[in-house]
């Protein structure tokens, strides 16, 4: 089996936005797709496509263009782990709970087995068919569930301290859904989701396209 070096971040993004694509393609009975067509749905250029697609070592005919099946399966070998993966949601709150209803049930080897949360009123219920735990439980849950992922959902000023506890619980992956940044060590990797910015980035620009035509 040969080894693929590590891809860059923006083509595992793109690549999973590949996959939820074709398997839109898929479910309407479509069994090739060129590069254009994928290109179109997602926004961007068929060259940038086909990049994406000679990186992962696969290559389509001129006539047909990609062969659906056979892309989503290579995309989920390269994204997916065999047995799949658990995930863990710290901040039972409105935005956790939100997160573990929109997950759970979609089609990935993604699972959120457990939630996390500092309020006794939430503790030791069942949310959506997962269990909440106090936070003090967290070290011993995540290690003995094998839980690699966590997100964070808990308020901004209780990101630093519950990143670090996730760190020493051996998380090994935080999405940080928390208007606060955090940092973490090298071996851990982070990604920042902060919606209150997306938000506002799209305000300017509604703002700034409201301008120009009011000029
Ligand atoms: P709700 O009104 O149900 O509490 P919310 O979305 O308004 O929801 P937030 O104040 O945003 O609540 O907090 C999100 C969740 O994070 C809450 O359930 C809160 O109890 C939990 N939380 C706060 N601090 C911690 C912490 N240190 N560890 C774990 N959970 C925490």
């Amino acid at each position: 089996m040969t080894i693929m070096p590590k891809l860059p971040e923006k083509t595992i993004e793109r690549l999973s936005q590949y996959r939820r694509a074709l398997l839109i393609c898929l479910g309407k009975n479509k069994q090739y797709i060129f590069s254009h067509e994928l290109a179109g749905m997602l926004h961007l250029t068929p060259v940038q496509v086909r990049r994406d697609i000679m990186l992962i070592g696969y290559s389509g005919t001129l006539r047909q263009g990609y062969e659906i099946r056979e892309m989503i399966a290579l995309i989920g070998k390269i994204i997916d782990s065999e047995e799949g993966l658990k995930v863990a949601v710290i901040g039972l709150g409105n935005l956790g709970r939100a997160m573990i209803s929109y997950f759970n049930g979609k089609r990935t080897k993604l699972s959120i087995v457990a939630a996390f949360d500092i309020n006794q009123e939430k503790v030791n219920r069942v949310y959506a068919g997962v269990p909440c735990y106090h936070i003090d439980m967290l070290s011993k849950i995540i290690r003995s569930e094998n839980i690699p992922i966590a997100i964070m959902t808990v308020p901004g000023d209780e990101a630093a301290k519950v990143t670090e506890s996730l760190v020493l619980a051996g998380i090994k992956g935080i999405l940080n859904y928390t208007p606060t940044p955090v940092n973490v060590p090298a071996n851990t990797y982070l990604q920042e989701y902060d919606m209150i910015t997306s938000l506002e980035k799209i305000a300017y620009f509604v703002k700034q396209g409201n301008r120009e035509e009011h000029i």
